[in-house]
């Protein structure tokens, strides 16, 4: 793993970022991607709610309307009645049916610039995108990844837009996806909201870590 060092203080960085590629598999993910369109609806209701709620929700939705056509030209009424469990039903309801007319309209979006001019599709969801269904590069800034990144001092802040925005300026664009990925994964399992610094492979580099 090649990393861009700019100074001294990046060096603990790069440690820990190479211990958590060492120690985490090769192939992490946390939504499954059945098709490039359900995978984007799926993350879409992500927001502000658990994987499991939106996968069942994606799950009960698709079952009813399989694919872009049928969600565009289903009403907001039966789209927000069956994606309820996810939470923000009738503004998700608005945005899915407003993406799948969209991409009717332009085909599956192909870059940063054309995910984020989807209604409802902000940074987060546009970096889950590119990375799980394009294999592109990727910040994937979500509530574990901003928690984890900031106490282990990757990042000076726990904005989701900035802590993006600073991994993206300081790491190589190759690393970008990785990064994301392991440091999600250590926030679901060991750095959780209440961490368990004891059992941390990094506690001995963390600057939030407690003994
Ligand atoms: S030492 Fe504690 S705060 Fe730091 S990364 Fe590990 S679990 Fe999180």
């Amino acid at each position: 793993m090649r990393l861009l060092v700019y100074h001294e203080a990046m060096r603990d960085d790069e440690e820990i970022i190479r211990l958590l590629d060492e120690h985490y598999p090769r192939d992490i993910s946390f939504l499954p991607v059945i098709s490039p369109f359900r995978f984007l609806v799926t993350v879409m209701l992500s927001a502000s709610t658990t994987d499991k709620q939106a996968e069942a929700a994606a799950e009960r939705l698709f079952s009813v309307f399989p694919d872009a056509a049928a969600i565009a030209g289903a009403s907001e009424g039966d789209i927000e009645a069956l994606i309820h469990q996810a939470g923000l039903s009738r503004t998700k309801a608005r945005n899915i049916k407003g993406t799948a007319a969209a991409v009717m309209r332009s085909g599956m979006p192909e870059s940063e610039d054309e995910l984020v001019r989807l209604p409802g599709v902000g940074e987060k969801t546009a970096a889950c995108y590119l990375v799980s269904v394009l294999g592109k590069p990727g910040v994937i800034a979500d509530t574990h990844f901003v928690r984890v990144a900031h106490r282990l001092g990757l990042t000076d802040t726990e904005d989701r837009i900035k802590s993006a925005r600073e991994i993206r300026m300081k790491y190589d664009k190759a690393l970008w996806s990785r990064i994301s990925m392991t440091v999600n994964l250590h926030g679901r399992k060991v750095c959780s909201p209440r961490p368990k610094c004891s059992e941390c492979f990094l506690s001995h580099l963390c600057p939030s870590g407690k003994t």
